[in-house]
């Protein structure tokens, strides 16, 4: 007989790992699983990772991510100390125009941070750079190493999954060998690809982006965003990374040559003469349309447009979901800092039926969908 889980995670880059994580911890019998062998193949292997707030006019996503942010950072402290560094990370204007900014968002800045002025970025390695924030308690993860100390915390499996059906009950995988698993409940956590339902609405979009891991002996004790991302170096290897081309062609989309204009503007913010590139790392983060996680309850499509056809005219029947499937994805370009707080709450809703945060659940973007078809 196989074995029966709760609930089955799908998907082993970090929204999925730290589902699976949380779900266990709230004393789930858990099973994650991957099409690959080994978790983080996708965007999550090749993310910076930078955990660090978010600048700006104090917009609700500036809200939402710096609540994350704070989660995020006392969540891989506290369980994974070894791949989360605080460094510190510093944001410095993109030129003259964008520092004037700076002034605007500072009584924004809901995280602790201080100025940094352009003697002391110089101090630093940090050159051609205008005054700028440091927020001290933000930091840098390992990434692939991170999901994998994760995903090791829970049963991990490889399963390419082809087929999910549902008998009223229970949940069946299927794969192409047409072995199956079986659990109450299922989170679809598989980034960009989203082929197994009907998800249209949620519209999760790629942007692709690299990142390069670089020897070097520069003493850069801080991590840095301008356009682009440079971490301190630890344990000897700087990380330069971006996401920056959107597109479902990722090998055509980095023509080949994905790291040659990072290392190019790197160049012109820290000394990158001794910089000798080890590894180069290519993926695609998956993005909602409003830029805020996608964590929650899945709805039943079909039934939906079937049942209430006057939907695409604007009707708003109560929506149905698909039951015990949920969703934790669209974490865009901050995976690192969301998942562990979306992981939260979907946990809590999940397991305590506890009401989702309405500001995260896939359902607010259904009936604007509707009304385009
Ligand atoms: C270059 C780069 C730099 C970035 N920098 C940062 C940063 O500094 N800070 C930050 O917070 N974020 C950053 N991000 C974004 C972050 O990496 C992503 O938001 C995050 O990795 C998304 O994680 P995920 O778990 O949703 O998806 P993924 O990591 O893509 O994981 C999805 C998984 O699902 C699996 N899967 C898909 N379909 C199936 C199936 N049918 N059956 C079984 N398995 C399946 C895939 O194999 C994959 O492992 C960066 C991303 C990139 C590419």
């Amino acid at each position: 007989m196989p074995k029966h889980y709760d609930t089955i995670v799908i998907g082993a880059g970090i929204a999925g790992c730290c589902t699976a994580f949380t779900l266990q911890q709230k004393g789930q019998n858990v099973l994650l699983i991957d099409r690959s062998a080994t978790p983080a193949t996708g965007g999550s292997g090749a993310a910076g990772a930078f955990v660090s707030p978010k600048i700006g006019k104090g917009s609700p996503l500036q809200t939402l991510t710096n609540e994350a942010f704070h989660f995020a950072k006392d969540f891989y402290l506290r369980h994974f100390p070894d791949y989360f560094h605080q460094t510190g990370v510093i944001r410095i204007p993109k030129d003259e125009e964008d520092a004037l900014k700076f002034k605007v968002y500072e009584p924004h800045n809901n995280a602790q941070y201080t100025w940094v002025e352009k003697a002391e970025l110089e101090a630093f390695g940090i050159q051609n750079s205008e005054k700028s924030f440091l927020f001290e308690e933000a930091g840098v993860c390992d990434a692939p190493e991170l999901c994998t100390a994760i995903s090791k915390e829970v049963p991990f499996q490889q399963f390419n999954v082809d087929q999910l059906s549902f008998d009223g009950q229970n949940w069946q995988l299927l794969n192409a060998e047409r072995l199956t698993l079986n659990a109450k409940h299922i989170v679809l956590s598989t980034g960009y690809e989203n082929t197994l339902f009907d998800m249209r609405y949620m519209a999760v979009k790629g942007t692709w982006g690299s990142r390069g891991d670089y020897e070097s002996s520069l003493d850069l004790k801080v991590s840095m965003h301008k356009s682009i991302s440079v971490s301190a170096n630890v344990k000897g290897i700087i990380k330069i990374g971006a996401t920056h081309v959107k597109g479902k062609e990722p090998c055509v989309a980095c023509d080949g040559e994905p790291l040659k204009g990072l290392f190019e503007t790197a160049s012109t913010m820290v000394d990158t003469s001794d910089f000798k590139l080890k590894e180069t790392f290519c993926g695609m983060r998956a993005g909602s349309k409003d830029y805020f996680p996608l964590a929650g309850r899945v709805i039943d499509v079909p039934y939906m447009l079937e049942t209430y056809p006057k939907i695409v005219r604007g009707a708003k029947p109560a929506l149905t979901h698909l039951d015990n499937l949920f969703i934790c994805n669209g974490v865009g370009g901050r995976g690192f800092v969301f998942a562990p707080l979306m992981a939260e709450w979907l946990a809590d809703l999940i397991v305590n039926k506890k009401e989702m945060d309405k500001r995260v659940t896939p359902d607010r973007l259904f009936l604007k969908w509707c009304r385009k078809l």
